[in-house]
């Protein structure tokens, strides 16, 4: 789109400080064009039809193949996080492309419904249809895997987009659109828009037919009431304060390695990262020991130098060292590192034990590479523990035997048992939280329906001798159903 756009910002590396790339500030006036233009390629996209979509779908995702080296080297740049861990973000997201991609036409066929003993002359069907033009906000932790999680399955399901990136991270919002337009027949499917915070709203009171939102809380009840005025559905993606329970039966080793790396990798910024451990007190000394003598193994640092890299958004600092003061203050006992593992942009690793369950650390998403370990005498315990929180994202279980029956206790989204954050792998099952961790789903069929809404279609296979709908009807049609309701004991349908 040719337009003029005056105001812009800089995207900074949060490593070394670099300016990598200036971006516009879009207007209302500019976010409504765009949105326009997005409506105005839905016919095209739309026509292709679901092989015309698998295709450009399965074309964008072995160009995103063959140019993995270079999205990951951007996203990199714009978060501070190492290679390794770019490149595992970019392979996941082309992973969910292929299912979307595979999928939407056998998950978006029609229905056929039973009609019912009343209305035995009716066929009844539900039809799938795409929403229209969605728009999708991101954030900055996973820039390229969290919003695709949302725009690849819009995009299957026979939408156009409209995204806003972090403004941390919007080098990489734009090269995926431009990506996009490489194999598309028409740019304006799937489009970038960029800016702050006010960006963001402008595209929630635009033209746009739903919104699917990732980041915090509180910012999701603003966008949920500014869509709300528009009558825009939501799909809200917030924060987590995911809980590991560890079972006396559970494999030591394993929980330790992987609950580590679910606490820490990306700097602590996952909203399914771990950060409360709740471990039976008969094996709690055991499990410490092992975590802090793994957690000691690893470092902050720039890509290259550390296991993970900076805090991306430096604000997030002041968060972070206010839990871990606040836990300290409340009881807790820092066993690795403490208020002077925040050294910016990094965060050494922290392992803190016996916070009382009501710190900030243990009730607000630290969002850093901070893990509270804290001890239960039942099972009945560590459920209770675990569902305190007023989130409900995510959650790990450790045990051998058990693992499935607290599984399925957990007030939460998504459950790994004797794994960690592997559901967001599986482009199968869909991914999202309850409570304050927001609603709606990204992923899997549900995902796909997301974006979609139903469409009933009954149709008369002939025309019954009673007149029902009819002002025609009798006496004698009445009794016959009031008849027919007593004989089927209530059950028409
Ligand atoms: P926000 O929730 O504020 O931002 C998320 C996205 O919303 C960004 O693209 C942001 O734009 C945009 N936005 C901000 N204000 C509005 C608005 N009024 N209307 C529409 N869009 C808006 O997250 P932050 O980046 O500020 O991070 C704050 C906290 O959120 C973190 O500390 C962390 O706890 C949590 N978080 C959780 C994430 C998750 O994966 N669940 C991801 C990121 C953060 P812009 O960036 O330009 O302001």
């Amino acid at each position: 789109m040719a337009t003029s756009r005056k105001k812009t910002f800089d995207s900074i590396n949060p490593v070394s400080g670099e300016v990598l790339a200036t971006f516009p500030v879009d207007s209302k006036d500019i976010v409504s064009l765009v949105v326009e233009t997005a409506h105005e390629a839905l016919y095209q996209w739309q026509h292709l039809g679901f092989k015309g979509r698998k295709k450009v779908l399965l074309d964008w995702s072995s160009y995103l193949i063959s140019h993995v080296d270079e999205i990951a080297e951007l996203i990199s740049d714009e978060t501070g996080k190492p290679i390794s861990d770019a490149k595992l973000e970019a392979a996941l997201s082309i992973n969910h492309i292929g299912w979307a991609a595979r999928n939407a036409e056998f998950v978006m066929s029609p229905e056929h419904r039973s009609p019912g003993a009343l209305m035995a002359n009716m066929s009844a069907r539900v039809e799938h249809s795409p929403v229209g033009v969605v728009g999708v906000i991101g954030p900055w932790n996973y820039p390229m895997f969290t919003p695709l999680g949302s725009i690849t399955y819009a995009l299957a399901a026979g939408n156009a987009v409209v995204f806003k990136p972090s403004e941390f991270t919007p080098a990489v919002g734009v090269w995926l659109a431009d990506s996009f337009s490489q194999v598309a027949p028409n740019e304006d499917i799937f489009q970038v828009i960029t800016g702050f915070g006010d960006t963001g709203k402008y595209l929630c009171e635009s033209e746009i037919n739903k919104l699917a939102f990732t980041g915090s809380t509180k910012t999701a009840k603003l966008v949920a009431a500014t869509c709300a005025a528009n009558m825009i559905p939501v799909i809200l993606e917030c924060g987590g304060k995911d809980p590991v329970i560890v079972a006396e039966d559970a494999n030591l080793k394993a929980a330790v390695e992987n609950t580590l790396w679910s606490a820490m990798s990306n700097a602590g910024q996952t909203c399914i990262g771990a950060e409360r451990v709740y471990v039976d007190e008969k094996i709690a000394d055991r499990f410490i020991e092992l975590f802090v003598a793994e957690a000691e193994k690893i470092t902050a640092g720039a890509p290259g130098a550390g296991n993970y890299g900076p805090a991306t958004m430096p604000e997030q600092l002041d968060v972070i060292a206010a839990h871990i003061a606040d836990a300290l203050k409340r009881g807790g006992k820092a066993l690795l590192g403490g208020k002077k593992s925040v050294q910016p942009p990094y965060v050494q690793p922290v392992v803190l034990v016996d916070v009382p369950e009501d710190a900030i650390a243990m009730t607000e998403e630290t969002f850093g590479p901070v893990i509270i370990i804290n001890r239960f005498h039942s099972i009945d315990h560590a459920i209770r523990l675990a569902n305190a929180s007023k989130y409900g994202l995510g959650a790990s279980v450790w045990s051998k035997r058990q693992g499935k029956k607290i599984a399925s206790q957990l007030q939460c989204g998504m459950v790994a048992v004797n794994s960690t954050i592997s559901f967001a792998a599986i482009p199968s099952v869909p991914f999202g939280g309850v409570k304050d961790s927001g609603y709606g789903r990204i992923h899997g069929p549900e995902g796909i329906l997301e974006f979609t809404y139903p469409r009933t279609v009954v149709r008369a296979r002939f025309q019954l001798p009673l007149a029902i709908t009819s002002f025609n009807r009798t006496y004698f049609a009445d009794k016959l159903i009031v008849r027919a309701i007593k004989i089927l004991k209530g059950r028409l349908s």
